[in-house]
C-alpha cells in the first residue's frame, strides 16, 4: 500500500534578501510589492518614492510573459507550439523566440542536461501539482525519446518554432523566470530607475548597488532549512543570482523525496551529490537555464562548465554540507553557517 503523499510547492524563496541598511546611509530605503505570477511569488523592491505605476507596469510585464509561455494556459504561444508538434511550425513573438533560442544554446553547452523539450516528462510526473506521483516505469521509458532538443527547430526569418515529432512538448519552467527578470530590469532601467531588486521566487536580479556605499547582499538558502535560513552571503551589483535546488518543489512517496529537476537521461529527478546550485550571471535568462543545467550535470561537470564560461559564476552546495565556488566570486561570497564548509576546488571529490 502506498504511504500518504505529501506535496510541497515552491513556497520558500531560494534566497533571502537584506533590505534594511545602516540608518546613516543615503539611498538605502526601498518599498516592495509582492504578487503571484509565473507559478511563484514575485517581489519588486524599488527606491522609496517610486511611483506606483512602475510596480503596476512591472507586474503587467510578468502577466504578459506568463500568458505567452505557460503550458497550462491553452491559448499561450507555447501551448500552440506544443499542439502543432509533428505537424507544423508556429510563428511566435520575439520574447518566446528569444527564450527558446537561449534554451537551445544552453542545451547544447550542457549536452542536453538542460532541455526545454522536457514537457512530456514534466506532465508524466505532474510536477508541482497535487496529483504529483512516481510514474509507471514503462511509460517513463516510452516518454524519454520525446525529450530531445535536437528535434526543436527554429526559423529566424519567419520566427517560427517547430517540434518535429508528435507528442513532443516544450516546458519553459526552467528558464522563463530568468527572461522575465531581464525584461523587468530593462524596463526599470529604461525608465531611469537605477537601483532595485527583482525576486521571482528566488530568481533574483539586482539593479545597481543597494546604496552608494554598499552592494546588495543576497543570502544563499540553506537547502536543509525549511524556514528559509541561509548558509552564506553573496555581494551583488547589477547581476542576477538564481538557485536550483532539491528543496524548492518536491513530493514524498513511500518515504522517498522526489524533486522537480529531471535527469533527461533516465527520466527521474536528477540525483547526485548536490543539494543546490546558485548561478551568478548578469543575464538572468542564462543564469536560470544554467542553474538547472549545472544541477543536472552534478558537481564535477558543473564546476568545469561554469569555470569555462565568461561572466558566469556558481555556488555548489552538496548534501554533505560542503560548498564549492568558482574563482570569480572568491571575494564576494562568505559562509555564515558553521555547519557548512567552503572547499578548495582543485579536488571536488574530497
Ligand atoms: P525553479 O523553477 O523552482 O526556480 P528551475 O529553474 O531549476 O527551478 O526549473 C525547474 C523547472 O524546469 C521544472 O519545474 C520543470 O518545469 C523544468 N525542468 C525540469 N527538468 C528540466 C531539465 N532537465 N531541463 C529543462 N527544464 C527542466
Ligand atoms: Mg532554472
Amino acid at each position: 500500500m502506498k504511504m500518504k503523499r505529501i506535496v510541497l510547492s515552491a513556497s520558500t524563496a531560494a534566497v533571502i534578501i537584506f533590505f534594511s541598511a545602516g540608518c546613516s546611509e543615503k539611498n538605502s530605503s526601498y518599498i516592495s510589492k509582492t504578487d503571484f505570477y509565473l507559478w511563484t511569488t514575485c517581489t519588486l523592491a524599488l527606491p522609496e518614492g517610486t511611483d506606483e505605476e512602475y510596480f503596476n507596469q512591472g507586474f503587467a510585464i510578468l502577466e504578459d510573459i506568463e500568458n505567452k509561455m505557460s503550458t497550462t494556459i491553452p491559448d499561450s504561444e507555447v501551448s500552440a507550439v506544443n499542439r502543432a508538434a509533428g505537424n507544423s511550425p508556429v510563428p511566435v513573438s520575439e520574447d518566446v523566440f528569444t527564450v527558446i533560442k537561449e534554451g537551445l544554446r544552453i542545451s547544447e553547452i550542457s549536452q542536453g542536461a538542460f532541455d526545454i523539450s522536457v514537457g512530456p516528462l514534466v506532465n508524466l510526473w505532474n510536477i508541482g501539482k497535487p496529483e504529483a506521483a512516481v510514474p509507471d516505469p514503462v511509460q517513463l521509458l516510452e516518454t524519454l525519446p520525446l525529450v530531445d532538443y535536437e528535434h526543436v527547430t527554429l526559423d529566424e526569418a519567419s520566427r517560427e518554432v517547430f517540434l518535429t515529432r508528435q507528442d513532443m512538448a516544450l516546458d519553459l519552467g526552467g528558464i522563463a523566470k530568468g527572461f522575465a527578470a531581464d525584461k523587468l530590469a530593462g524596463y526599470f532601467q529604461a525608465e531611469g530607475i537605477q537601483q532595485g531588486l527583482i525576486d521571482l521566487g528566488g530568481n533574483i536580479s539586482v539593479l545597481g548597488r543597494k546604496s552608494e556605499r554598499r552592494p546588495w547582499k543576497v543570502g544563499i538558502q540553506n537547502p536543509e532549512d525549511e524556514r528559509g535560513g541561509y548558509l552564506g552571503i553573496l555581494s551583488a551589483e547589477d547581476t542576477s543570482i538564481v538557485t536550483s535546488g532539491i528543496y524548492e518543489r518536491f513530493f514524498i512517496e513511500d518515504g522517498k523525496q522526489y524533486h522537480h529537476i529531471l535527469d533527461t537521461e533516465n527520466g527521474y529527478p536528477a540525483e547526485n551529490r548536490l543539494a543546490s546550485v546558485t548561478l551568478v550571471c548578469p543575464v538572468s535568462l542564462t543564469a536560470d537555464a544554467l542553474s538547472t543545467a549545472l544541477f543536472v550535470l552534478g558537481l564535477e561537470k558543473g564546476l568545469v562548465l561554469a569555470e569555462s564560461l565568461d561572466e558566469v559564476d556558481a555556488v555548489f552546495v552538496t548534501k554533505d554540507r560542503k560548498i564549492f565556488i568558482t574563482s570569480g566570486i572568491k571575494d564576494d561570497f562568505s559562509v555564515t553557517n558553521d555547519d557548512f564548509t567552503l572547499q578548495e576546488n582543485e579536488n571536488p571529490g574530497a
